[in-house]
């Protein structure tokens, strides 16, 4: 089921054992392990083992596993490092922040006023314009009315 690995790629050097890592999990089809540059102590990557680039290419008939293996190890994240909460993030393309083109999430630690921002908000101008936003998304699901 695997896509086949890049060789430039660093997360499918580590997933080959070219490059060592702190490794967390490993089920069938993913790796988890600590991200070298923490956000806080902790942060794990879950990543696919196949070198899938974004979320579009991870194939869907992994989610029950890519599930119960964020479920594990962000429970395991929490009561490892004492913390509060956990954040669950994915970066996709460039523009989002993807560094690393292979897919992978994040699960990083969170305590209680620990001064992490997450990104900023502004309220949509009126009521039309979400409608509108709304519409012009859905009109892009097939079967979605
Ligand atoms: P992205 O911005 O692509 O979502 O995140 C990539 C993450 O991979 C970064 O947080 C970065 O610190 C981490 N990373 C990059 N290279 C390595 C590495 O060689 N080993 C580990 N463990 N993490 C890495
Ligand atoms: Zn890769």
């Amino acid at each position: 089921m695997n896509a086949p690995c890049d060789p430039d790629c660093i997360f499918c050097k580590i997933i080959a054992g070219e490059i060592p890592c702190a490794k967390i999990l490993e089920t069938e089809n993913f790796l988890a392990f600590l991200d070298i540059a923490p956000v806080r102590p902790g942060h794990t990557l879950v990543v696919s083992k196949g070198h899938y680039p974004t979320l579009f290419d991870l194939p869907a008939g992994l989610g029950t596993e890519l599930t119960q293996a964020l479920q594990a190890v962000s429970r395991a994240v929490m009561d490892g490092t004492g913390a509060d909460g956990f954040n669950v993030g994915m970066n996709n393309f460039k523009a989002a922040g993807q560094l690393v083109h292979h897919a992978h999430i994040h699960v990083i630690p969170r305590v209680e006023n620990d001064g992490l921002e997450l990104w900023g908000q502004t309220p949509y101008p009126d009521q039309d314009r979400m409608a509108q936003t709304a519409s012009r998304i859905r009109a892009r699901i097939p079967g979605a009315q």
